[in-house]
Order: structure tokens, then sequence, then C-alpha cells
């Protein structure tokens, strides 16, 4: 069985996912960057998706989630 993953990105005010780096010195973000709102992470078994603005409350229901994964049986195939 694959391993399951759900990687937090941070996204744009819009929701576009940002790429942007930080610049290193601390001068703020990248030009372009119109600057980090939240972050969001989604599953790579499933389409749950989740948003958040803080990163470490999204990382916890992030891994409240893929522990569901690993406890709930698999549904039975009724064909
Ligand atoms: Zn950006
Ligand atoms: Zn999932």
């Amino acid at each position: 069985m694959a391993r399951i993953t759900a990687t937090i990105k941070a996204v744009h005010a819009d929701g576009t996912v940002c790429t942007h780096k930080r610049r290193s010195n601390g001068d703020g973000d990248e030009p372009g960057c119109t600057g980090r709102r939240g972050y969001t992470a989604s599953c790579s078994a499933c389409d749950w998706t989740e948003k958040h603005g803080q990163q470490t409350v999204l990382a916890y229901t992030r891994d409240q989630h893929l522990r569901s994964h690993l406890t709930q049986p698999a549904a039975p195939v009724s064909a």
C-alpha cells in the first residue's frame, strides 16, 4: 500500500498556491508575491482538502485525517 501524504502549501489571499521563496534577510516576500494569507493541505489518497490561516493548526488537522486512513477499514467492495 502506497504511503498516504498530505502536503501543506502556503496560499495567497486569492487561494493560489505560493511558490515564492522568503528572502533570507527577512526583507519580505519575492517580487510578484501578493503575500501569504494561509495554508492549504490536500490528501494524496482521497479528495480531502483543508485550509487554515495557521500552519500549526492545519498540520494538526492534517495528521488527524491521515490517521483516519490508518484506523478505518477499507470500504467493502460491493460488486
Ligand atoms: Zn507568493
Ligand atoms: Zn485522505
